[in-house]
This record gives C-alpha cells, sequence and structure tokens, in this order.
C-alpha cells in the first residue's frame, strides 16, 4: 500500500522534499505529518479535497471537527467578502459586531453569561486558566489522561506535555467517576480549577460519563475550585454543545460549567477563541472602575489583550455562521447521520480488530482492539489500556487503502463529518469498511 502511495503522489513528494529544507520535517503543525510523506491538498470544494496530483477524496476529517460548515459554503463566502469590502480588515477599535456575535453565542451556551474573544483554542485555555488562578489566588490544575487543550497543553500520556510548567498539573484518570471526588478534596485550597473535555477528542473520541461529569461539577462547587468545560470540539454536538446534553439524572439539570471555552467551527472557519461563564468571574477583566455591573467594585484586575480578539473577520462571519449555516437544527441533523453512521460503523466492526467511539458526527475508529473492547473502553476510559491493544500497523494499512479509495481520514482514525454529507456518501465509506 506504501508503495503504490509513492507512486500515486509524486507532487506531494517534491514538495515535502523542499518542504524540508525549511520547515522541521516539512511541516508545520505536528498532526497533519505522516510517513513517508503527507499528502498536499490543493483546494477544498464543500466536503470534497483535490490534492496536488489531482485525486479527489469524500473529506471525512472536516479540518479535525472545526471545518464542520465545509470549505465553501456560500453564505459563509459572501460573509468574508462583504466584511472585506464593506469593513476592511481589523479596525483597531471596537466594533458592533463583537457583541452581537458574543449574543448569539450567550442564546446557544446560556452558561456562557459573559465572555471573550480570542485567537484559538489554546488561547482560550490559557485564558479560563489565568483566571481560575487569580479568582482562587491558587496555582494547580487537575486534568485527566488523555486530555489535549491545545498545543500547550496536552496531558495524552498522562504527562504534561509542552506546557509552560510541568509542576502546575495534577493529572487525574477520566471518567473515574468514583476516584475524581477524592482526586478534588485532596486538592482543596491547592487547586484553583479543573479543566476537563466532555469528551476526550484527540484523545479517541471517548464520551465523558454523566456521572464522572456531574461529579466534577458537584466537587468542584464544594471545594472552591473553579469548573472549565473545554467545548472547543464539542460544542457542534448539539445546538446548546455538549454539556446542554449532560442531565444530571437526580437534579434534572444539564451541566453549568463555571467557565467553558469554545473555537474551531465556532466563527465559521476564522481563527478564534472563546472563553466565557459566570459574570462574576468574568468581571475580573472588567475595565471600568467601580461600575454597577462591576461585582468587584475595584479596577480591573486583569487585563486581556491580542491583536486580532476582535477581528472583523471572525465577529462577522462567526455571526453568520451561527445565525445562517451552522444553525440548531442544521446540527441537530447533521449529529443525528452522525449517530447512525456511527452505529452502522460499529457493526460493521463486529468479529474485527476494530472498533468505534464517539458523539454525534465525530467519531474515532481504534485498531487492535476489538468490539466488545470498544465497548468496555467507554466503561473504563483507561487510555493505557486502549494504548496497551494499539495496533498502529492495522491502523497504517486502513489509512492507506482509505485514501487510495477516496476518502480521507485523520491517521490517527479519527473522523468529524461536514455539513451536506449525504447517507449515501457515508454509506460508500461504510462499504468500503466491509471491503477491507
Ligand atoms: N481543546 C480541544 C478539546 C481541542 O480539540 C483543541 C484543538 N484540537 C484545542 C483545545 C486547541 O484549539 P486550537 O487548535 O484552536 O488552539
Amino acid at each position: 500500500a506504501e508503495n503504490r502511495y509513492r507512486q500515486n503522489h509524486p507532487n506531494s513528494q517534491n514538495l515535502h522534499e523542499k518542504a524540508i529544507g525549511i520547515l522541521p520535517g516539512g511541516n508545520t503543525r505536528s498532526v497533519l505529518h505522516t510517513d513517508p510523506f503527507p499528502i498536499y491538498m490543493d483546494r477544498g470544494e464543500g466536503n470534497r479535497l483535490i490534492d496536488v496530483d489531482g485525486h479527489e477524496y469524500l473529506d471525512l476529517v472536516g479540518e479535525m471537527t472545526a471545518g464542520v460548515c465545509g470549505h465553501s459554503n456560500p453564505i459563509i463566502r459572501d460573509a468574508i467578502i462583504s466584511t472585506t469590502t464593506k469593513t476592511g480588515l481589523n479596525l483597531g477599535a471596537t466594533t458592533a459586531a463583537e457583541a452581537s456575535f458574543a449574543e448569539k453565542i450567550r442564546n446557544r451556551f446560556p452558561s456562557m453569561e459573559r465572555m471573550r474573544f480570542c485567537n484559538s483554542g489554546t488561547e482560550a485555555n490559557l485564558y479560563a486558566l489565568s483566571l481560575a488562578r487569580q479568582a482562587t489566588g491558587l496555582n494547580k490544575v487537575i486534568v485527566f489522561n488523555g486530555g489535549y487543550h491545545g498545543g500547550v497543553l496536552m496531558f495524552l500520556h498522562g504527562v504534561a506535555e509542552n506546557t509552560v510548567d510541568k509542576n502546575d498539573w495534577v493529572v487525574g484518570t477520566y471518567n473515574d467517576e468514583e476516584g475524581v471526588q477524592r482526586l478534588i478534596s485532596d486538592n482543596k485550597g491547592i487547586a484553583a480549577a479543573v479543566l476537563v473535555e466532555g469528551m476526550q477528542g484527540a484523545g479517541g473520541c471517548i464520551p465523558g460519563s454523566v456521572k464522572f461529569l456531574h461529579s466534577i461539577q458537584k466537587a468542584t462547587k464544594e471545594n472552591g475550585m473553579i469548573f472549565i468545560m473545554d467545548e472547543v470540539m464539542t460544542s457542534r454536538l448539539a445546538p446548546g454543545g455538549l454539556q446542554s446534553t449532560i442531565i444530571d439524572p437526580q437534579g434534572n439539570a444539564p451541566l453549568k460549567p463555571d467557565i467553558t471555552t469554545l473555537g474551531k467551527y465556532i466563527a465559521g472557519g476564522m481563527t478564534i477563541g472563546v472563553f466565557g461563564g459566570r459574570k462574576e468571574l468574568l468581571s475580573l477583566y472588567d475595565p471600568r472602575p467601580f461600575s454597577e455591573s462591576n461585582v468587584q467594585k475595584q479596577p480591573a484586575q486583569m487585563s486581556h489583550s491580542g491583536t486580532f480578539n476582535n477581528n472583523t473577520l471572525a465577529m462577522h462571519v462567526g455571526l453568520v455562521a451561527l445565525s445562517a449555516v451552522y444553525t440548531p437544527e442544521v446540527c441537530t441533523k447533521l449529529n443525528a447521520l452522525g449517530d447512525w453512521f456511527r452505529q452502522e460503523l460499529l457493526d460493521r466492526c463486529r468479529g474485527t480488530r476494530m472498533t468505534v467511539t464517539g458523539v454525534g458526527a465525530v467519531c474515532n475508529i481504534h485498531f487492535g482492539g476489538s468490539h466488545e473492547d470498544g465497548l468496555e473502553i467507554l466503561r473504563i476510559e483507561d487510555l493505557n489500556a486502549r494504548r496497551s491493544i494499539d495496533d498502529s500497523v492495522l491502523g497504517d494499512i486502513f489509512w492507506f487503502r482509505a485514501v487510495q479509495k477516496g476518502f480521507w481520514i485523520a491517521r490517527r482514525g479519527m473522523l468529524a463529518l461536514t455539513m451536506g454529507t449525504t447517507r449515501a456518501e457515508l454509506q460508500g465509506f461504510l462499504d468500503f469498511v466491509e471491503d477491507i
């Protein structure tokens, strides 16, 4: 399969050989590297990608969930054009669009009573953490094995990778329903916050259990910690984000994190990060001293700068994307299609050494486990157990064959559906899996 790959992609190979002379490994985004060389894409149209050797693919990566609106949505394109022609780029001043966009977000995610914009999901999480540290006067943060919160906030192998200070973290076990309460109470007065994904995305699309996530919410409240839910990836899984679907069986209420972080698709494909939550917390950024709504009744304790925080493209296109493109109806429909697709995929994995986990239109094929192991993963979530069964050779063979058949999937087996993708297109992928 690898030989055929080399033969079919000479232009990609040439471009890679040139790039390695200027970019380390020819690459500026680690996740996109593939041996022997990555495929270079030329362009995207809707849910299709065309590479530099002229091959066309059904895009099942969907820009790792950020590309849910597709590559050439006409409403998004018009919003980009009208912003650049009527408004101009980044005015270096406050504009009306930022409050309108924020209001649109709050309508969907009511726990975000006040919010601020930045430029990436990584940045949103970094700001959320500084806010929690300032509000509590504490330093450490509880995160979970398999968690991914950005390029400098990675815990995929159970330890802090690329983070600024390795001593800042307490790394717990994801979905450890029993242990998490103790973990939080043991760190009372030490940890400022718990930072968690409702479904671990880069960690393999492992859904968090209702009990685990509600235990975090309850225990953080009881122990003076801030509950930060990273919805950078998961907010696309329901109109109100994953938090709106995780209902406490006793109180009958959805999750209400103190702070939520967003990014990826939320500005229709423009660069974006958002952090928001309880208004008392966000008031630490209120620049008006002694104002009514400044609950702290003192000058802003924190400054939040950033040249592109309110850039006109992200603000305008984001508003349009949430109002007219990735609407609640479109979101619900796409995730229902994703639930159907994942179940069909799981059925085809029966009796093989593959399994599938995920929520709605975002899922991950795991290689080397079995169907039963997959169901077990949902219960015990232990990343190390999953790694111990991980068969990267099987994963590689699957990836090479998928690409050859015109299906663009992430090398690690992740799939994120783009709006407009049809059941017939997905059926094509299911048939491929059946044949393989
Ligand atoms: N949090 C989660 C859950 C993510 O999946 C990602 C991106 N994969 C990030 C944060 C970081 O976002 P960005 O790449 O925009 O910095």
